[in-house]
């Protein structure tokens, strides 16, 4: 017997059952309607693959339609589900390929999910609901691609200004698409600046707890993955200098940049002389790009080591001068600041204090502190409670650190 003629009454019998089970609310005949629209493209689809020749589709697919229409049209209120005029999203990413409609992948999504009698009524809906959602999110990433004249303009608006010394904690996948990558987003901001300004950005190593106990090198020594790819990308370009910390480096760029790496002892990790006290003096900016690099702001460790007791020693060996003991190290964890983001009480008080400049560069959020502002503020904090950063209990590490705090206090 003919495939397509099975196929036809099997149509038939879907449509009937689909009508005869739509008793109930509005919501549960619309999904019926939804279904029943969805198995009407998969039979369609199906309908071609076994169909002889042309000819037979076009015929079979005619009577198809009027069964399919005919039920959908007993079902009612089958006009809830307007393919393509109801909410025609495109986006360029899976399940979003430019090609159909939010309806379309809201059906096809429905018909992935088991069938169940006691469906609910808002199910669709909510599957609507949230790919709308997701469509808007891919919508507002995908067409952005941010060059250097693009990033400048935007750096310069989020107010990074001429001879600006500023230091850069930067997620950069966070900027969205950018030509030219880590290269561009550097170029912009040194011309933000010009020379005349300071670019830096730290150049953490890991000499402490390196299995192979290399000597620090300036020169040589990596700079650990996790801090990024700009700062990597950065020390490669001309005119960057690095300085001698072991652990806590910096890199700084501009006419006066071997002036703001330059610390009387290299091996105190934020010197009273040293690169971050002189940003905080010269009203530096501290540009934090993402959401992520919010809980990288080194400048807190240097406000942790001026203005509280608990900060640790470290022997780290380096090259041509062999073991040398590190002071005013950041050691442990950081319970109320690490990981914590905007949430952390430190960051809640600043921005309660006016201190938090916020902008936007690209699809990143970007926070902008003053450094001598953020000195000042923290500074405050600190002497109120010297163990603001720090986890309230149940931790070892910080536990130990609080100690410190108690035993200055008694001193
Ligand atoms: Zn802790």
């Amino acid at each position: 017997m003919d495939p397509c003629k099975i196929w036809l009454d099997e149509i038939a019998a879907l449509a009937l059952q689909a009508v005869q089970q739509s008793g109930g609310t509005p919501e549960l005949r619309k999904l019926r309607a939804a279904r029943l629209l969805l198995r009407r493209d998969v039979e369609y689809r199906r309908l071609k693959e076994i169909s002889a020749s042309a000819w037979e589709y076009r015929d079979y697919m005619g009577r198809a339609a009027n069964i399919f229409s005919a039920a959908l049209t007993l079902l009612g209120d089958s006009a809830g589900i307007k393919k393509n005029s109801d909410s025609p999203v495109y986006c360029g990413a899976a399940p979003f390929d430019g090609k159909r409609s939010l309806d379309e992948i809201a059906l096809e999504l429905w018909a992935k999910l088991p069938f169940e009698i006691a469906e609910s009524p808002t199910a669709l809906d909510d599957i609507r609901a949230n790919l709308q959602k997701q469509a808007e999110t891919l919508e507002k990433v995908e067409p952005l691609e941010l060059d250097e004249n693009a990033l400048f303009e935007q750096f310069c608006a989020a107010g990074i200004a001429e001879n600006d010394a500023v230091m850069v904690h930067a997620s950069l996948s966070s900027l969205g698409r950018v030509s030219g990558g880590a290269k561009s987003v550097i170029a912009a901001l040194q011309r933000a600046i010009g020379q005349g300004g300071i670019l830096a950005m730290p150049a953490l190593s890991n000499v402490v707890d390196d299995a192979l106990r290399q000597d620090f090198d300036p020169a040589t020594t990596p700079i650990v993955d996790w801090i990024g790819v700009l700062p990597r990308t950065f020390r490669q370009m001309p005119g960057v200098l690095r300085s001698a910390n072991p652990t806590h480096s910096v890199l700084a760029w501009g006419r006066d940049a071997g002036n703001f790496i330059f610390q009387r002892d290299p091996y105190d990790c934020f010197a009273p002389d040293g690169a971050w006290a002189k940003l905080r003096d010269r009203h530096g900016k501290i540009l934090l790009i993402g959401e992520n690099a919010i809980d990288s702001n080194t400048f807190l460790h240097a406000c942790e080591a001026w203005y509280t007791p608990y900060m640790e020693s470290v022997v780290v060996r380096v090259k041509n001068v062999g073991k040398v003991t590190e002071i005013h190290y950041p050691g442990g964890c950081r319970g109320n600041w690490y990981h914590l983001g905007r949430e952390a009480e430190y960051f809640q008080k600043l921005e309660q204090d006016g201190v938090v400049r916020t902008a936007k560069v690209g699809n990143a959020a970007v926070t902008i502190f003053d450094a001598f502002e953020l000195d000042g503020a923290m500074k405050r904090y600190l002497a109120a409670d010297p163990a603001l950063l720090l986890h309230d209990e149940d931790c070892g590490i910080c536990a130990k650190l609080r100690s410190k705090i108690k035993q200055e206090r008694l001193e």
